[in-house]
């Protein structure tokens, strides 16, 4: 009956997990939320009303599938931040950074076709990939993101079309590229016949370190694709990202937008482009970072005091996660199944290795948990470690 495409394609393992710990006395640090008090709920509930009252036949009609040319010609003008050299018309305004991914599988991969990813990786990304049927070749990396000589080595030993990289407060790990590998992997894409999807949803939220250019800043080649998102600095509910690239690479994503959901919604751009232009979103932003950095610095002084020695863990310097590292052979699935129990939950890290592994790892989200949450959490999370190690 079924598609090949969905047929082996299994659920979300983390939604299925967060449906179970979302009873109310259970602490979850296992979604990639933000925090509710992060979002500017007054601000853009006034930015909608007007926008409804004073450009109701705008919003309630179709609008173009490129996005709503003031919001696109905002983001040109907010990424030379990032380093980013950009005109309205290299920018596509997409549901969500999610939509980008599933645009570009749509757009480059044939059943078969190679992507290099990094290993962990986003596991959406895994799933989008896998939909399309993609062949996926994995490249090393480590504390610095990843390992130029591996991609080369791997894009020379695989026929592969794109390679798909969170090079800032990478998803699971936390991790970030630097500088130098920014600017060797960029010049290194035409060489080895590569598009490279650079998908940044967190770039914005650094709590502390320097800020690093995008790796699209150093794309004299015009093979990358920058994926941003509004999602975690104002709001993931109203599904607003974009893409930026090659105009022919656009060209071909918005073909597949047409025939996905048409265009992002009118009501969600303009909201996203009012908040904007009022300059409400620098703001906004320092004080996400500020909320978030301090959830960040007290998980890492409580995973200091009450996780057991063997444990080790990232210190990122920005984004959602952290990522822990049990001693090898100690499963971390049966661990949640204990947590649960104790009303603790976090994802389990080995979903996030496309050809298996990682059993013994495991992603800690801080930032939608309370500060007394996390106290409780970490607190409860370390005692059923310790017993379940010394079992
Ligand atoms: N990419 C990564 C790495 C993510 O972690 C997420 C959000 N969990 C997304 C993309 C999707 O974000 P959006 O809400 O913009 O679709």
């Amino acid at each position: 009956m079924f598609s090949r495409a969905v047929a082996n394609a299994t659920g979300n393992v983390i939604r299925e997990i967060l449906k179970l710990t979302q009873q109310p006395d259970v602490i979850s640090f296992a979604g990639g939320l933000p925090s509710p008090d992060a979002f500017p709920g007054e601000e853009l509930q006034e930015i909608a009303a007007q926008i409804i009252g004073k450009y109701k036949n705008e919003v309630l009609q179709y609008g173009t599938s490129e996005g709503y040319l003031p919001l696109r010609q905002f983001v040109a003008g907010w990424v030379k931040e990032k380093g980013i050299e950009a005109e309205a018309a290299d920018v596509l305004i997409i549901s969500g950074s999610q939509q980008g991914i599933d645009l570009l599988g749509k757009t480059f991969i044939n059943p078969g076709d190679g992507i290099l990813l990094e290993n962990p990786t986003y596991l959406a990304a895994i799933q989008i990939f896998n939909v399309y049927q993609g062949k996926f070749n994995l490249v090393n990396t480590d504390e610095q993101g990843l390992i130029p000589a591996s991609l080369r080595a791997a894009a020379e030993k695989s026929t592969n079309k794109l390679v798909y990289l969170v090079p800032t407060f990478q998803n699971p790990t936390g991790t970030t590229l630097s500088l130098a590998r920014r600017r060797e992997i960029a010049g290194m894409l035409e060489e080895l016949g590569l598009v490279l999807v650079e998908d940044d949803p967190y770039g914005d939220l650094r709590y502390s370190g320097d800020p690093l250019p995008a790796i699209k800043a150093y794309d004299q080649q015009n093979r990358v694709v920058y994926l941003g998102s509004f999602s975690k600095i104002i709001s993931p509910g109203l599904r607003v990202g974009f893409a930026i690239g090659p105009r022919e690479i656009l060209g071909k994503m918005v073909i597949g937008k047409q025939t996905t959901d048409v265009h992002t919604s009118n009501l969600s751009q303009m909201i996203i482009y009012e908040f904007c232009r009022q300059g409400l979103l620098t703001p906004h932003i320092a004080s996400v970072r500020e909320k978030y950095g301090r959830k960040r610095d007290l998980m890492l002084e409580l995973l200091d005091k009450y996780f057991p020695e063997e444990v080790t863990w990232t210190k990122p310097e920005g984004g959602l996660f952290i990522w822990a590292e049990l001693p090898q052979g100690v499963s971390s699935t049966e661990l949640l199944q204990e947590a649960v129990k104790e009303k603790v939950a976090f994802i389990p890290g080995d979903c996030f290795f496309p050809a298996g592994g990682g059993e013994n790892t495991i992603r800690l989200n801080f930032s939608n948990a309370s500060p007394e949450e996390i106290e409780t959490g970490i607190s409860r999370l370390g005692k059923v470690m310790k017993k379940y190690l010394t079992c």
